[in-house]
């Protein structure tokens, strides 16, 4: 049951017997808690004796990857590596491409086991792998409550026709099946790298100093912080999550999307520990942490353009291109944007929040990406500014909650609205918006201290 659905891919290559380890390449799920993979990876070890070598590849070529990102997984990824080698499982780290790490690894492995990439660059690693791997190659799906083949077999119009598909679904993957402890029979492994990762200094400090204006940010790293990231929401502030009504308060979101994007903890075990709680909210978190985040995934994996402004609907794309001519008001260049250098005192305040923490409120990610929209001449030019600042930016970009997000800015996901300038019929939205809806003075405080 474990496993049930959760392997998105096995073949039947010949086992290695001879092999000296069980390879799995973590690349998602960077946690012990409820990793399907690393369990299977176990359950392998166990089967054939042999210990288990975790591989985790830090890849410098991956589209937006900078150091912010880098110096975020290797915090975490350090406190991961103890805790695996006190279960007597070693994690090795290499620099480079996947696709040649894993296969350099496996030359001396039984099988090798993986997580589910979505991304597209994600995914062709991955069918590289398939085709040049000589041992069993095995992914799991650990990473979304419903494997997204079986949510749906289609891309999902918006967040109600998925729901109606996930509403019998989900209760059969929140099952409270307890994923046994880590525990290998077999510890006879030779250490590989036992060099201290973070923080990383010397040669391999140089090779994660990939944007130089990308600086690291200090936002809690690890499995746990993740836990108690989420215990502290669900204690102190899932009360107040409906309401929303200020954008700084603590505990009006929960923080957990950097944790989710690194696979620091599963969005299984956030959502049990969240049904034990009372709150008249559990509902709408649940909300956005499966019917929004799965779209999402949804989103990326049917469709082949998530990451261009091909990928909307095409009454969104035909709208935007017969408006693309309207008077912009105002224009500005992917530098200005960059430098949060606007007439408009939220959208900078919102963009600083970006550049500063890597984070940014939700509700003013809606604001901020339609707003590029309406500041950048070309919608196509917009959609991949957009794209391109949140992804560098974000401790959380480069997920498929950043192409969901940006797509919905430009009418993914949406209906069309009354047709208005520069919009067409995609939904606008405006500052007098913000200010009924929350204090934004004390936003502009909290940005301003920052
Ligand atoms: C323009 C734009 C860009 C975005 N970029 C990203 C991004 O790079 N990375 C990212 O993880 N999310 C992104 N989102 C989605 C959402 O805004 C964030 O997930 C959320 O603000 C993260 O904060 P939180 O964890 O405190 O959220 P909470 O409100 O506490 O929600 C809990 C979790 O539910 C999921 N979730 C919440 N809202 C959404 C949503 N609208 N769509 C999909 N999943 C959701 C996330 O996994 C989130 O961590 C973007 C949204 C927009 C409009």
């Amino acid at each position: 049951m474990i496993y049930q659905n959760r392997i998105k891919y096995a073949d039947n290559k010949p086992v290695n017997l001879a092999g000296e380890y069980v390879l799995y390449w973590m690349e998602h799920s960077q946690r012990i808690k409820e990793n399907t993979s690393l369990l299977y990876a176990i359950d392998s070890a166990n089967k054939y004796n042999k210990p288990i070598l975790v591989l985790f590849v830090l890849n410098p070529y991956s589209p937006y990857h900078n150091n912010r990102h880098f110096q975020y997984m290797l915090q975490g990824l350090s406190l991961l590596r103890k805790n695996l080698f006190a279960g007597g499982i070693q994690l090795h780290l290499d620099v480079g491409l996947p696709v040649d790490y894993v296969l350099e690894h496996s030359l001396k492995a039984v099988e090798v086991v993986g997580d589910v990439g979505y991304l597209r660059e994600e995914r062709r690693t991955r069918e590289t792998l398939k085709t040049k791997l000589k041992v069993p190659f095995t992914l799991i799906e650990s990473d979304v409550i419903v494997p997204v083949e079986f949510a749906s077999d289609k891309e999902e119009y918006n967040a109600r026709t998925i729901r109606s598909k996930l509403q019998d679904k989900v209760p059969l993957f929140l099952d409270k099946i307890e994923i046994p402890e880590v525990k290998v029979h077999s510890l006879d492994l030779e250490i590989k790298n036992s060099f201290s990762f973070y923080p990383p200094t010397g040669e391999f400090s140089k090779k994660l100093m990939i944007n130089h204006n990308v600086k690291s940010v200090s936002y809690p790293s690890g499995e746990k912080w993740a836990y108690n990231t989420t215990k502290v929401f669900l204690t102190n502030g899932l009360s107040s999550y409906k309401m929303g009504k200020n954008l700084v308060a603590d505990g009006y979101q929960s923080g957990l999307s950097p944790f989710l994007h690194y696979g620091q903890i599963s969005p299984k075990r956030i959502a049990n520990l969240a049904k034990e709680e009372s709150s008249e909210n559990v509902e709408v978190f649940l909300e956005q942490l499966i019917v929004r985040r799965e779209l999402a995934y949804n989103f990326v994996w049917y469709n082949q353009n998530y990451d261009s402004f091909e990928s909307l609907p095409d009454w969104a794309k035909k709208t935007l291109l017969e408006h693309s001519r309207d008077d912009r008001p105002y224009l500005y260049t992917h530098d200005q944007l960059e430098s949060a250098e606007t007439h408009d005192k939220y959208w900078n305040a919102a963009m600083k929040e970006l550049l500063i923490t890597g984070m940014m409120n939700g509700y003013m990610r809606m604001y901020w990406g339609k707003k590029i929209l309406e500041w950048v001449p070309d919608p196509v030019e917009a959609y991949s500014i957009a794209l391109h600042l949140n992804n560098i930016y974000g401790i959380d970009g480069f997920n498929p909650n950043s192409y969901a997000g940006i797509a919905w800015c430009f009418g993914m996901h949406d209906r069309p609205w009354k047709t208005r300038d520069v919009f067409g019929s995609v939904r606008y939205m405006n500052a007098r918006g913000l200010e009924r809806k929350y204090d934004m003075e004390a936003y502009l405080e909290y940005v301003d201290k920052l």
